[in-house]
């Protein structure tokens, strides 16, 4: 309602069904109000009407009275004017004997005034009172009025005169009775009511009445309404105007329809409670379905169920069957949000959330002498699926893997976890289950093979897997060590399945941790380098250092670069810590003697990341190394992956000047045919052949065939890991221009490269000397 907008806070309703019982109680009190004022007014004037009418049928009775009162009055003075001897002692004005009659007349009817009005201006009688002058009479005798109000000293009183004949009319003999209070007091007791009456002379009439009115009038007498009635009275003496004045009590008038008035409070105040009551039932049965509405709206917001009943047809009851339809699509809408939110797209299966709720309740279910398999499977080699037959073949490829498990796990639960990722469950597994020919079953579910666009796809995939309850009771423990199982697996080579082993936990806890403490030795600095000497056999002369990182751990001591390195190639670190070696060891280089360079061992990764070479530059020029005292040592890993991408690097890293060699020779498979591929500058022998050297062995035969090969490509050889003078000889005498190793020294930190390149110098000067 727009009215509510300008009613205070407090005055407004809270409740619709208290508005609407508001509204309607206060409609039905006001028009309530108006029939009860109307009809009490109605009462009141109808009251105060018959008081009047009454009053003036009351004053018409006085009149009559009055007016028979007179008569009575005329009889008695017609009887004594009309009696011969009194007519004679008027006529002789025998006064002494007209005071005898008029006394006599007075006693018996009781008047306070009898005389006689002779035509000669006398007046004769006698009165209790002053009489009226002669002539003030004389008019109204003369025009043969009989009766009427004449004043005797101080009061009023009522005369009637009878001529006296003879038979001419030689006067009139009056009668007067005072009409004061008491007087008028005997006469209301005639009337019905409780009458006040009063004659005065219109002169002495209550101001408020004014002077000439006539008729009823009401006046307000401290706070009782008086309600007069003033008539006119005949006057027998002239210049008085006799006003015979009722006064009624309009108050005790009105006294009896008191009761009726309150009668008519009573009924209106029944009416207004039942309205009130009525009010409120009404305004429940309008709100009591809006009401039912509001709830189910909360419920539904609690997510609870929300239909509403319909009781009726009308807009409500639609409104009702609306909300209901409202709810159901909402239900519906919040189903579909579910399934995807729970579900993969792709292969519709339960995604990795549902997944662990689904095992969660498998293991709330699991009985105690049940096992239960948490399956975690990779895919092997799904990228060069999607590498070499696209994506959409890669989804195909996924979604037949999908659909084929679901066929074949009949009861088992699958999920994608992602990528190429999924997980079985399979619970309900006897005691004696031979888990590893259920995981061999399993691991010949994904070997498919599908023809994508006339190209073939095959499938195979890894598998991790941890039994519950020896290998964790949670979800989280499951699927965490299913996941350790699957990065050994993974690391085992492909289409393996490997149990969780306590072993892989504590590798892995340990992995984290030294990868935490990795990336604390990046930021903080906590790497070295040591130099190992390269030393010339032809040339008899130390030709350089091999740079070798050394982490000495804060609680660990020193740790085997063998040890590290993998892990910082793994987690990509190894970019980071590759970086700080190419520069550590081109400064320390350019602080060297003469034209001795300095090898930088790169790994896989780091010979991959796109700006080694813009890092190689920086470091040269930061140090002012020249490139061709910087060599990089790379291994045959470097080919796997990706052979041109490979071969555009090692051409751009020459293309700076710097030295290339080929580390750990003759480890890797097909060692040889990379030599045709890129001209390397330099055959590192791995330390393995050094080892094997016994004179005449077949291993010398080996350095043989390398020396000599790599002569013809015009490469230089280096033997790794010499340890003593015999293979350092064999080595010589087998064509191998280098040698690395203990012999010469181990690996040494910079101050002593210093020292030992000073040693050298001096032992060459004695050579020269003895020479
Ligand atoms: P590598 O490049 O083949 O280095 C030679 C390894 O042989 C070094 O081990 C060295 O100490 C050891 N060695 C040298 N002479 C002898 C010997 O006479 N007898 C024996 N038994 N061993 C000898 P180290 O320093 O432990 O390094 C191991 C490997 O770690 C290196 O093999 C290299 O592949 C890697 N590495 C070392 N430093 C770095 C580096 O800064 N970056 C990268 N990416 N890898 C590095
Ligand atoms: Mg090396
Ligand atoms: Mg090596």
């Amino acid at each position: 309602m727009t009215l509510s907008l300008s009613i205070p806070a407090r005055f407004r309703f809270r409740s619709l069904k208290l508005r609407i019982a508001v509204a309607y109680a206060t409609l039905f009190a006001l028009v309530l109000a108006a029939v009860v004022l109307l009809a009490g007014n109605g009462i009141a004037r109808f009251g105060e009407n018959s008081a009047s009418r009454d009053l003036a049928a009351n004053a018409r009775v006085f009149d009559e009275i009055i007016a028979l009162r007179a008569q009575q009055m005329r009889g008695s003075t017609d009887i004594l004017s009309r009696d011969f001897g009194f007519r004679e002692a008027v006529a002789t004005h025998d006064d002494a004997t007209i005071e005898s009659a008029l006394l006599s007349l007075r006693q018996r009817s009781r008047s306070a005034a009898a005389f006689v009005v002779g035509l000669d201006g006398s007046i004769v009688g006698s009165s209790d009172a002053a009489l009226p002058a002669v002539e003030d009479l004389w008019n109204a005798l003369d025009a043969g009025q009989e009766r009427g109000v004449i004043r005797l000293g101080e009061k009023l009183a009522l005369a009637a005169a009878s001529p006296v004949e003879t038979p001419d009319t030689i006067g009139w003999l009056v009668m007067a009775q005072p009409l004061d209070a008491a007087e008028m007091k005997r006469l209301s007791r005639l009337a019905a009511v409780d009458i006040d009456a009063r004659v005065l002379p219109a002169s002495r009439l209550p101001t408020a009445l004014g002077n000439a009115t006539l008729g009823n009038v009401v006046e307000t007498n401290d706070g009782d309404r008086i309600l007069h009635h003033v008539t006119a009275l005949p006057a027998l003496q002239q210049g008085l105007r006799p006003r015979l004045l009722l006064n009624h009590s309009l108050s005790e008038a009105l006294a009896e329809y008191s009761g009726l008035q309150w009668l008519l409070a009573a009924l209106a105040a029944a009416g207004l409670s039942l309205v009130v009551v009525l009010s409120w039932r009404v305004a429940r049965t309008i709100t009591s379905p809006l009401r039912a509405l509001d709830a189910a709206t909360r419920r539904l917001g609690e997510g609870k169920d929300a239909k509403v009943e319909i009781t009726s047809e009308d807009e409500i009851g639609r409104l009702g069957a609306s909300f209901n339809t409202m709810v159901d699509a909402i239900a519906e809408r919040e189903r579909q949000i579910t399934h995807v939110a729970l579900h993969d797209g792709l292969t519709n299966l339960p995604n990795r959330k549902l997944f662990v709720e689904q095992l969660d309740h498998a293991l709330l279910r699991r009985r105690d002498d049940m096992q239960l398999m948490v399956v975690y499977v990779d895919l092997d080699d799904f990228k060069v699926v999607n590498d070499t037959l696209g994506h959409p073949a890669g989804d195909a490829l996924l979604r037949n893997v999908a659909a084929h498990l679901q066929d074949v796990l009949g009861d088992a639960i699958v999920a994608r976890l992602g990528g190429d990722e999924f997980a079985i469950l399979l619970s309900d597994l006897p005691a004696t289950e031979n888990l590893a020919a259920l995981a061999d079953r399993l691991q010949d579910c994904f070997d498919r093979s599908i023809v994508i666009d006339g190209q073939q796809a095959d499938a195979s995939a890894s598998l991790g897997i941890a039994v519950a309850p020896a290998d964790g009771v949670d979800g989280i423990t499951l699927m965490k060590n299913a996941d350790l199982a699957l990065y050994r697996a993974k690391r085992d080579g492909k289409s393996t399945y490997q149990f969780f082993e306590r072993s892989l936990d504590e590798q892995a806890r340990y992995r984290r941790q030294m990868e935490l403490d990795l990336r604390l030795a990046i930021r903080d600095g906590g790497f070295e380098l040591h130099f190992q000497p390269l030393y010339s056999l032809q040339e008899e002369r130390l030709k350089a250092f091999e740079a070798l990182i050394r982490w000495p751990h804060p609680e660990r001591g020193m740790i085997s670069p063998a040890e590290f390195i993998p892990l910082a190639e793994e987690t990509g670190l190894i970019v980071q810590i590759g970086e700080w070696v190419v520069r550590e060891a081109c400064r320390q280089a350019a602080s060297w003697p003469g034209d001795l360079a300095v090898a930088v061992n790169i790994s896989p990764k780091q010979f991959l990341s796109p700006n080694l070479a813009t890092v190689v530059l920086s470091a040269l020029a930061t140090s002012g190394l020249p490139a061709t005292r910087l060599e990089l040592e790379i291994t045959e890993s470097i080919f796997i992956s990706n052979v041109e991408r490979t071969l555009d690097a090692l051409h751009g890293l020459r293309k700076l000047g710097v030295r290339i060699a080929l580390d750990d020779f003759g480890t890797g498979y097909s060692s040889l045919s990379y030599l045709r591929s890129f001209p390397f500058d330099k055959l590192k022998i791995d330390q393995s052949f050094v080892r094997d050297l016994t004179a005449g062995g077949n291993a010398n035969a080996v350095i043989r065939a390398i020396t000599t090969l790599a002569d013809a490509l015009g490469m230089e050889t280096l033997a790794e890991g010499v340890e003593d003078e015999a293979q350092a000889e064999i080595l010589r005498q087998e064509g191998c221009r280098q040698i690395q190793g203990y012999l010469l020294s181990r690996p040494i930190n910079a101050r002593a490269v210093h020292e030992f390149i000073d040693e050298m110098q001096n032992m060459a000067e004695v050579e020269r000397m003895r020479a």
